[in-house]
């Protein structure tokens, strides 16, 4: 069979074919939780569960963490010459490309989305990896500007144990954006992948022991958040956690923080970003397009989804036309079919939850102008969804989604798009469509956001932070700057004769 498939039955084929690895990556072993417990995964396109997995608790994580601790302080890893921590980890990264269709499938099967769009997914977990690897031997340290009589060293060192908890919305690409400096700077990291979609993060054990990365420095724990994830966060033993998820839970985290041991936290959390349109803009119908994408890729399942449409009123009739039909070429699919733009919603949870708010949408007096309702077909799948006249009040107006659900609102200057933009909780990312570049570094300073994308939506590469402001976090993943985080400094005063 090909293991490049191109086709919806090849994609089919390849999926029946697949054996899952279903227990914990526990210092190099592949274990059973301690409890014995499993909990399901099911493919939310179907509803049929495709494995029991191993549903690890605070006694699992208590292990992980001494092998993690331990495989810190024997320094296979630890103390390894940068360059040769690059070369494991750019092993593993061939392997997953070597592995990017079966890698893809996994998070298809798992959590719903097109395939097409989980094999871009994999070229962003790989190419993370192969940067962050890549920049490890290239980092110095400093050589404070003292007098003759002394020596100021700025050193940079690993933290020693960090807790990776990732959402299930781009398992394994959240996963390589945390994993990858995490290791590159030389910790030992124990994962937890939400309980939504272990199953990529399982394979990755496998490959991440076939690269070579020594015993008890890359472990994965499957589970839930209240279990597992809440006892790595409350560990002693957890030196940094890494967090990507809600804005809820990553309150808890600090919090967890807070009464254990002060460990860092880094949050990537939830956002409702603003996508500006001013009537300046080039090429309407493609503006549409890019519009409609950044709400409906990924099934609106995005923290940085261009939720929020700001558009003004001049250009607004005709360019909420433009989109609804841009949407319509956007309809959810088989998500093995490569030509599915959209795919299923997570689960039951999540399609319930985006219902209610579609209701409450028409409820609270927004027009619906598309979509608004479940696909007649097994599994989760909504339709793309458009609501103008939201007013800032309403709650699909403020609250994350997290779905197919776009608000759009309208405004009549500048100062008016920027103060709606800004009238929110998140900072995440904010796009702004215009050809006046005065307008574009005006509005662009003041948007109060962690990116911002001027004439695209989420552009971006490896060598770009990613994060938030406000309550969307204050972690950076990719670039130097995530490198950075996941190492602290240490100051050496040599006192000489001189
Ligand atoms: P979530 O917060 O429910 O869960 C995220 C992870 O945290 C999961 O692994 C979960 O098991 C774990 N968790 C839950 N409760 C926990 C607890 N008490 N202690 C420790 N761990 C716990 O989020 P989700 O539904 O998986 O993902 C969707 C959210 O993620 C959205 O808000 C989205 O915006 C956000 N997100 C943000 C980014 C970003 O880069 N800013 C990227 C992707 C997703």
């Amino acid at each position: 069979m090909s293991t490049r498939p191109t086709t919806l039955a090849e994609w089919q084929a390849l999926a029946a074919s697949l054996s899952f690895e279903t227990r914990a990556f526990v210092d190099d072993q592949f274990v059973d939780a301690l409890s014995g417990e499993t909990f399901a995964s099911v493919n939310p396109a179907t509803g049929e569960t495709l494995a029991e997995v191993a549903s690890c608790d605070a006694a699992d994580a208590e292990r992980a963490v001494e092998h993690a601790r331990a495989a810190f302080e024997r320094g296979e890893w630890s103390r390894l010459a940068p360059g040769k921590r690059k070369a494991v980890l750019l092993r593993l990264a061939d392997l997953m490309a070597a592995h990017k269709h079966e890698l893809a499938l996994l998070d298809t099967l798992d959590m719903g989305k097109p395939v097409s769009s989980a094999l871009g997914d994999m070229a962003g977990a790989i190419g993370c990896l192969r940067h962050q690897a890549e920049s490890i031997d290239k980092l110095y340290g400093e050589v404070a500007p003292t007098g003759e009589e002394s020596l100021g060293l700025v050193l940079r060192e690993p933290l020693g144990v960090v807790a990776s908890i990732v959402p299930w919305n781009f398992p394994l690409m959240m996963t390589a954006w945390k994993i990858a400096p995490a290791l590159a700077a030389g910790n030992s990291v124990i994962l937890k992948p939400s309980e939504k979609s272990p199953l990529s993060a399982l394979r990755l054990a496998q490959l991440a022991r076939e690269a070579g990365l020594p015993r008890g420095v890359f472990q994965v724990l499957p589970g839930f958040g209240h279990t597992v994830g809440r006892a790595l966060a409350l560990s002693m033993g957890v030196d940094c956690l890494a967090f990507t998820g809600s804005t809820q839970v990553g309150k808890q985290l600090m919090q967890y923080a807070g009464e254990s041991n002060l460990k860092r936290v880094y949050l990537e959390c939830g956002g409702k970003s603003p996508n500006l349109v001013f009537a300046d803009c080039k090429h309407l119908e493609a503006v549409a397009e890019h519009a409609a994408a950044a709400i409906f890729h990924n099934q609106g399942e995005v923290c940085i989804a261009g939720s929020r449409l700001l558009v003004e009123n001049s250009i607004r009739e005709a360019f909420v036309d433009k989109v609804l039909a841009a949407a319509e070429r956007m309809q959810p699919g088989d998500p093995l079919d490569p030509d599915s733009f959209m795919g299923a919603i997570v689960d039951e949870t999540q399609h319930r939850r985006i219902l209610d708010y579609i209701r409450q949408g028409v409820a609270e007096g927004a027009q619906l102008r598309g979509g608004g309702a479940a696909l007649e077909r097994p599994g989760y799948f909504i339709a793309p969804t458009v609501f103008d006249g939201v007013t800032p009040e309403m709650a699909i107006g403020r609250e994350e989604i997290f779905g197919p659900v776009l608000a759009v609102f309208g405004f009549d200057s500048e100062e008016e798009a920027v103060a709606m933009a800004n009238d929110s909780d998140y900072g995440l990312a904010a796009g702004l469509w215009s050809q006046d570049i005065d307008r574009v570094m005006r509005v662009t300073r003041r948007l109060q956001s962690g990116q911002v994308f001027v004439n695209n939506w989420a552009g971006g590469d490896q060598s770009m932070p990613f994060g938030g402001v406000k309550q969307s976090g204050n972690g950076r993943d990719k670039s130097h700057h995530s490198l950075a985080e996941y190492s602290s400094l240490k100051s050496v005063w040599i006192s000489l004769d001189s």
